[in-house]
């Protein structure tokens, strides 16, 4: 069994004023360490477009609507402030999200053993009706949904590992008990929430937030104490993954002190819950990470233990 690579090129295209960190270089950087010998075995696949009955699982017509209507023609607008689109935004949004549902449909067909949706801008902060921090379209929920309504997984787990608190993930299923959404993120930081008492509606949320100046120990801690029970004792048709690689030590947004290592060891753990619940059946979609180095050899250590090197 194998894993697949879903890119496109538009990810490129969508712009952000200068120095902004979420920029058209960390897919570079991506792709880049993904061209390796090493990642020859990788089936590769180009991203169709999400439809618009696709984001409608997730967020209301009229907000997605208003959305694709507010792309300029040159320039560039905010939406927030963090949160700019440039002519080529909207291209990449479709893309991003349709990456993230292709990836779905060939692992609960089984036509690859698991999947990484490298694509951007990220979508793990976009609520329902707000767009917001460099996020539109919340990819990860719409895949989960997509699981559940186009291939009838009843119950699917998000784990969230990027440095920041998926906000709208956990806004989207607060009330929702067939997905489970477990974070481990570091706090205080944007977008300020995450608390371990916000369990959602049902108690299918899980924070474990973290302290800056944390590292691999007290990520694993959190990992093996927290959050991996919760998601094997849930016995998901699929696990998809928010993998953000800004917990990294290398990484301006933050200060927890991931290592590669780690991204590779929480990969495994969690194919593990997954060979036993689920067939192996694992979606991954990147969502942050801004340090180039520290992205892209992250990114290679997650996606080589999703190949079980
Ligand atoms: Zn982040």
């Amino acid at each position: 069994m194998t894993t697949l690579l879903i890119t496109h090129p538009s990810s490129l295209r969508h712009e952000t004023p200068p120095g902004h960190p979420e920029r058209p270089d960390r897919l570079r950087a991506v792709e880049a360490a993904l061209e390796s010998e090493r990642f020859a075995p990788l089936i590769r696949e180009s991203a169709l477009p999400a439809t618009l009955e696709q984001i409608a699982l997730c967020h209301p017509r009229d907000f997605a609507e208003r959305i694709l209507a507010a792309s300029p023609l040159s320039g560039l607008v905010e939406v927030d402030a963090d949160t700019v689109m440039s002519p080529g935004t909207i291209e990449a949004v479709l893309h991003g999200v349709g990456g993230a549902v292709q990836a779905v449909d060939e692992v609960m067909t089984g036509r690859v053993a698991n999947a990484f949706s490298a694509m951007r801008p990220p979508g793990h902060h976009a609520e329902s009706v707000k767009a917001m921090g460099f996020c539109f379209f919340n990819s990860a929920a719409i895949a989960a949904r997509h699981a559940q309504r186009r291939h009838g997984a009843e119950r699917v787990a998000i784990i969230d590992w990027d440095v920041h608190h998926g906000n709208g993930t956990q806004e989207i299923f607060w009330n929702d008990p067939s997905v489970l959404y477990a974070s481990s993120h570091e706090m205080p930081l944007y977008p300020g929430t995450g608390e371990a008492s916000e369990r959602g509606e049902h108690g299918t949320v899980v924070n474990a937030p973290l302290r800056a100046g944390d590292g691999s120990d007290a990520f694993r801690e959190a990992m093996e104490s927290v959050l991996l029970p919760r998601i094997a004792d849930f016995r998901p048709d699929l696990i998809i993954i928010s993998a953000g690689f800004d917990a990294h030590w290398r990484d301006p947004l933050a200060n927890l002190n991931l290592k590669e290592p780690d991204f590779a060891w929480a990969t495994q753990q969690l194919m593990e819950i997954a060979d036993r619940s689920c067939r192996g059946r694992i979606v991954s979609v990147l969502e942050g990470g801004y340090d180039l180095e520290g992205l892209s050899r992250s990114a290679a250590a997650h996606v080589m233990a999703l190949m079980r090197g």
